[in-house]
């Protein structure tokens, strides 16, 4: 029987590991450094000798694993990696090589995806078929979910939701992506920062964001639950933008539930609510009160969830 699933999460600090069984029960989790010494050429690698000592640890053999999931920080079609700029990867087959060096299936996904479908396992979407997963931090990613199964897209940009263009964003700030205004420039934890600062700048409006040193998109949300009015500026100014690109995935792939996760996340339901408010402004009248906006539950883990998800699905 094959009764064991292994997920994997590859970031450019760590790489999460965490073995379930087939239903879902974590059973073990774990993590390396991520060596991107000589561009990363050792990193696949390592993950299988992790996997090798994690199965012998248990004393699992390998006909009982049903497979390993990964999530990459690049986009990936059909297991091949086109740019990992965290790890100096170019592009790499990454389910051809460990497929070769662990003997074991593999299935590779962008980490994006791989969280949207924890979420939807094990996660603020578990019950759900159709989710589309935002993640709010320091960026914001995405993973469309149609019919349980993950929409990576022709060139892997399937769910890139930050990047989608907000018209006319006054200042159209400049992107990490090379285009001005995207959604993560001001929904991202950094572009909340940013929005706020901004209205400080041209505002005389006494704020308590005024007193804090090194502003944080916490220390936003916190002022806006205490009604300071630049504050809730900022949460307006990250709940329309968001809320009007919803509302056209919305009508794109019709999801049942959008899944905030992230540092921005944190803050809570004022996050959901206010987003939800906005998107009642912009939607389809059939839309308007069915879809569901519900917060993230699985924290860092959602990763190595998705994963695991991703080698029991495919
Ligand atoms: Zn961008």
């Amino acid at each position: 029987m094959q009764n064991y699933l292994y997920g994997v999460d590859l970031g450019g600090t760590t790489i999460k590991f965490g073995l379930f069984t087939y239903e879902g029960e974590n059973l073990d989790k774990f993590e390396i450094p991520t060596n991107k010494e000589n561009e990363g050429s050792n990193i696949l690698k390592d993950i299988a000798t992790a996997i090798e000592n994690n199965l012998n640890h248990h004393g699992i053999v390998k006909e009982a694993v049903r497979g390993i999931g990964i999530g990459v920080p690049g986009p990936v079609t059909n297991g091949i990696v086109n740019r990992c700029i965290n790890l100096g990867w170019g592009v790499v087959n990454v389910k051809a090589e460990l497929e070769a060096l662990i003997g074991l299936p593999v299935y590779v996904s962008n980490d994006a995806n791989i969280a949207g479908l924890g979420e939807l396992w094990r996660g603020g979407g578990e019950g759900y078929k159709n989710l589309v997963f935002i993640t709010l931090g320091t960026g914001v990613g995405g993973a469309v979910v149609v019919d349980g199964k993950v929409i990576d897209g022709f060139v892997g940009a399937g769910g890139e939701i930050g990047h989608a263009s907000i018209p006319n964003l006054e200042e159209g700030f400049p992107c990490n992506c090379g285009k001005k205004g995207c959604l993560e420039t001001v929904a991202s934890a950094t572009g909340v920062v940013r929005v706020a600062k901004q209205l400080l700048e041209h505002s005389d409006e006494t704020s308590s964001l005024r007193e804090v040193n090194d502003l944080q998109a916490k220390d936003v949300f916190d002022a806006a639950k205490l009604n300071d009015r630049v504050a809730t500026q900022a949460l307006e100014v990250f709940g329309k933008n968001l809320g009007y690109i919803c509302s056209i995935i919305a009508i794109t792939n019709n999801p049942e539930v959008f899944v905030f996760g992230g540092g921005v996340s944190k803050a809570g339901n004022i996050i959901t609510e206010t987003v939800q408010k906005h998107f009642k402004n912009y939607a389809f009248y059939a839309l308007k009160e069915e879809t569901q906006f519900k917060l993230a539950t699985l924290g860092n883990d959602a990763g190595i969830y998705g994963a695991a998800y991703l080698a029991r699905i495919e």
